[in-house]
């Protein structure tokens, strides 16, 4: 275990913001956070989980302690005819999870190809991309309670899993994750059912094969979204909004070509919030270094020398100018702090 005190988090979030935490505690494995949380009986007041910071905007500095575990494992714990059970640590690089997964031929996370971050936080996000989620694959998420350092394994089931959503959003805030188990196909089902997949694969004249797949998702994926460590920035801002059919029908009446995707069991409707703020005009707003991505309107860059106030103003003023025009309120999918 590491504690330092008084450091820049430009490092530790992925705009690239150089905001000032009271400090932050790296933890090598689950023993440590355990031992740590055992001693302390509560955590510090205030705190916050870290992973990789590819999710997370800080719009001052942090007056508090961050904690972050960095522990590593992919281990193979048990086999069926048809799956294999990976037990996966929280710290490990969530792209060399897919990559390893994908290298033993073991289907079911490819689509998640090139999503920066940590395993640990994939399972608090559900992370999704090109029609696969996490959730889909999680088998369960072994955490420690930061009241009691107590070690705890809950079930897939157990932790309401939704669109970009879990239970350790909301009432199991006070876990740190320490591994995640997965389960995965022998006989992998690939999910084409994104446009953009299907039509590389078809251009490149490449088979449906996992390897392939991933290729195409990681081509795709790079001529689109910038990287962070060229240009600061935290993927999609925004969550795409859910609306009624009704709001969708008023929609239509003024805007025919309204982009919408139809959820399983439910009438509502999935509307990309890249199209609201470009057709609101939101994405010419900026503030100094804090900007829309020119390629991608959901998501916001930091230019070079743009303050988390700045991207949090931003995001505010594409908010305002979005529910102006649409009477939509888009909810931000980054953590803001
Ligand atoms: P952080 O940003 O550090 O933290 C995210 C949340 O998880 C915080 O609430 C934090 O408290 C919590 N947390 C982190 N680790 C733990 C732990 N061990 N225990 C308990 N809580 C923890 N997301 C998608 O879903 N799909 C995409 O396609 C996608 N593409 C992206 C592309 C780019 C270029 C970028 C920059 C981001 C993208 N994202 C995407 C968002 C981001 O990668 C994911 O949300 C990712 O899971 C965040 O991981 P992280 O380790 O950086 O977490
Ligand atoms: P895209 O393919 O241009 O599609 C635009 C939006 O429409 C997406 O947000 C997607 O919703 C939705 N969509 C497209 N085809 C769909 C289908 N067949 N069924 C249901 N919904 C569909 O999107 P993109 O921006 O290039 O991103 C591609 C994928 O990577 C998306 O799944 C996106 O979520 C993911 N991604 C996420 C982040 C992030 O930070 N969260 C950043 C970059 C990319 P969904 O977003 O709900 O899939």
């Amino acid at each position: 275990m590491h504690s330092l005190h008084n450091i820049s988090l430009k490092p530790y979030n992925t705009f690239g913001i150089d905001a000032q935490a009271d400090r932050l505690v790296r933890f090598a494995n689950a023993q440590e956070v355990q031992s740590y949380f055992e001693a302390l009986q509560q955590p510090e007041h205030p705190h916050l989980v870290i992973g990789g910071g590819s999710n997370l905007l800080f719009s001052k500095d942090y007056k508090g302690v961050l904690y972050k575990i960095e522990n590593k494992g992919i281990e193979l714990y048990k086999e069926d005819a048809e799956h294999v059970y990976i037990k996966v640590a929280a710290g490990e690089v969530w792209d060399d999870v897919v990559a390893h997964c994908v290298a033993q031929q073991w289907g079911g996370i490819e689509n998640l190809s090139l999503i920066p971050g940590t395993a640990g936080a994939a399972a608090v996000q559900n992370i999704g991309a090109y029609g696969v989620e996490i959730a889909q694959r999680l088998v369960w998420v072994e955490a420690v309670d930061m009241n009691t350092g107590q070690m705890h394994v809950f079930d897939r089931e157990d932790l309401s899993y939704g669109y970009r959503y879990s239970a350790f959003k909301d009432e199991k805030r006070e876990y740190l994750i320490t591994h995640i188990g997965l389960r995965l196909d022998k006989i992998p089902q690939y999910v084409l059912t994104y446009k953009g997949v299907l039509a590389y694969l078809e251009a490149q004249k490449y088979a449906h094969t996992l390897h392939n797949i991933r290729k195409a998702i990681v081509a795709i994926r790079e001529s689109k979204l910038p990287k962070p460590e060229a240009l600061g920035n935290a993927g999609s801002f925004f969550k795409n909004p859910v609306i009624s059919a009704q709001k969708l029908s008023h929609l239509q009446a003024e805007h025919a070509d309204i982009p919408f995707y139809r959820l399983q069991d439910s009438t509502n409707v999935k509307v990309p919030a890249a199209w609201l703020i470009e057709q609101s005009g939101a994405h010419l707003i900026a503030f100094g270094d804090a900007q829309v991505y020119d390629k991608h309107a959901l998501i916001l860059v930091n230019k070079g020398n743009a303050t988390g106030a700045d991207l949090y103003r931003l995001a505010q003023a594409i908010q305002h100018k979005v529910h102006q025009r649409f009477g939509i309120r888009i909810e931000p999918e980054v953590l803001i702090y």
